[in-house]
């Protein structure tokens, strides 16, 4: 498994993520994902889109604003409800989440469902460190809102405060009644939506695994009462065999089934999938079975009614929910960890490579002219046909192995080489990334062969 350090470096010398705010020094766990690293969460998102929504007769895709009106963060308890449990070391004063502290000391114990003065105490009992300067000496939890806080309106004293949403499953919740209408879905339905997600994380960290800022793809998928537990055990699987079908390796994932007395007061089944990072198992997706409670209590909050009417039985009722969630970056994080790979070859040479599948990998073909001077007309041509149905990156400088090498090295599925040949022949080379093997294919034979060796 290749280390923490080898791939931030990897992300930074390629392209992929560089550190934000980086020219004035930096602004602590903050990324800027660079001309490599954007097609990367780019293609991870249409994927995601492509298979939770385009290939489900189920599911709706929306997109809600990032601001909204401070009730519905009542509702849902985020305001003045669930906090997170801070603690603070009195020797370093660096800050804790008290279950992250929990969790990392002992693997085994998982401190969801608990209370504070539960987690206090084992923290106590137990004599755990702290992770910065190794004492163990904490002070009393204290609940910490982890919702970033803002002001909309032009005079900050008269403004309303408002929240940056903390996760994008409210603006589907809130919505539930608009989206049924108006695309007339009967049960069982889900909506999908892609955005960004603020949390004032206190301990962030990990690379990109843990940030401030962050982008979450969510299903909110409402089902009738009493079928909900089908649904769950369906989306569960159908993530992991997404997750499988895009290369993450099997041995690297599970399930982590949360007990029934870990649960959160709402839900009736939760299950994670964890992934092996660099530092071990860790979360990459949550996906809860949360009943009604999130319809509920904005039906409480609002005041409207926001029941089904089941038009099989006429009876009506708040629908149930699965939730699968999960984060693009943590996502990012695995498929870049899970490609690395470094191959000796039998010349002896290292060949770094990159063996993203093609459906993500950001440049699917690389169209290289093997002698500049002579083959930059053509290959250029090819390049901007090409460019109209795939990402496509030309490359002319250095010699024609050293192009191959860069190319493997950041993932680029497929070189096309435009040779001595091309003219009288009107074909070009085209090497695979992973096998280094060569065909030699007509020019307009080009596009429905690339179409085929990517196809998912
Ligand atoms: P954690 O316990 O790791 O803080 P969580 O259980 O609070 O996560 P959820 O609220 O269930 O996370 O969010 C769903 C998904 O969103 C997570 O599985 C993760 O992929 C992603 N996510 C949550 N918080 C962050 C963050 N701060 N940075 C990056 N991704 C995040």
């Amino acid at each position: 498994m290749v280390s923490l350090d080898k791939i931030v470096q990897f992300a930074k010398s390629t392209g992929y993520i560089y550190q934000g705010s980086e020219l004035y020094g930096g602004l602590a766990n903050t990324w800027d994902y660079g001309p490599l690293g954007s097609l990367l969460k780019k293609n991870i998102k249409d994927a995601w889109i492509q298979k939770f929504q385009r290939e489900t007769e189920y599911n709706v895709l929306v997109d809600t604003s990032i601001l909204l009106n401070s009730e519905v963060w009542k509702a849902s308890g985020h305001v003045g409800g669930f906090s997170d449990p801070l603690t603070e070391c009195r020797k370093c004063n660096q800050r804790f989440r008290a279950d992250q502290l929990i969790e990392s000391f002992d693997k085994t114990v998982d401190p969801n469902g608990w209370s504070t003065d539960q987690m206090y105490d084992y923290i106590v009992k137990q004599e755990v460190k702290c992770p910065s300067c190794g004492s163990h000496d904490f002070l009393p939890i204290r609940k910490f809102n982890m919702m970033f806080e803002t002001h909309q309106g032009v005079v900050k004293e008269q403004a309303d405060q408002i929240y940056l949403r903390p996760e994008t499953a409210q603006g589907i919740f809130i919505n539930f009644k608009n989206i049924q209408r108006t695309t007339r879905r009967k049960l069982p339905f889900g909506v999908c939506q892609v955005g960004k997600s603020f949390r004032n994380e206190i301990t962030p960290g990990n690379f990109i695994f843990r940030t401030r800022e962050f982008e979450q793809m969510e299903l909110e998928f409402f089902v009738k009462p009493g079928t909900e537990l089908e649904w769950f055990e369906y989306w569960r699987q159908y993530a992991m065999d997404w997750l499988l079908g895009l290369g993450l390796s099997k041995d690297n994932l599970q399930f982590d089934n949360h007990k029934p007395e870990a649960l959160s007061h709402y839900s009736n089944a939760t299950t994670d999938i964890r992934y092996q990072f660099p530092w071990g198992f860790d979360e990459l997706w949550g996906i809860a079975s949360r009943t009604n409670y999130d319809l509920n209590a904005h039906q409480l909050q609002s005041n409207e009614n926001l029941e089904y009417l089941d038009p099989e039985t006429n009876e009506k009722y708040l629908p149930y929910v699965i939730e699968p969630s999960v984060g693009v970056e943590r996502l990012l994080l695995a498929f870049l960890t899970n490609a690395y790979d470094e191959e000796t070859l039998d010349s002896g040479d290292i060949r770094q490579v990159l063996r993203l599948h093609p459906q993500l990998a950001p440049y699917k073909v690389a169209v290289l002219p093997l002698v500049k001077k002579l083959h930059q007309d053509k290959a250029l041509d090819i390049y901007k046909y090409l460019s109209k149905y795939f990402d496509v990156v030309y490359d002319e400088t250095q010699n024609i192995g050293k192009r191959y090498r860069r190319q493997d090295s950041i993932g680029t599925y497929l070189c096309i080489t435009v040779d001595h040949d091309t003219e009288s022949l009107n074909s070009v080379t085209i090497r695979n990334r992973d096998t280094m093997e060569q065909d030699r294919i007509k020019i307009e034979d080009l596009r429905s062969y690339i179409e085929e060796k990517i196809k998912y």
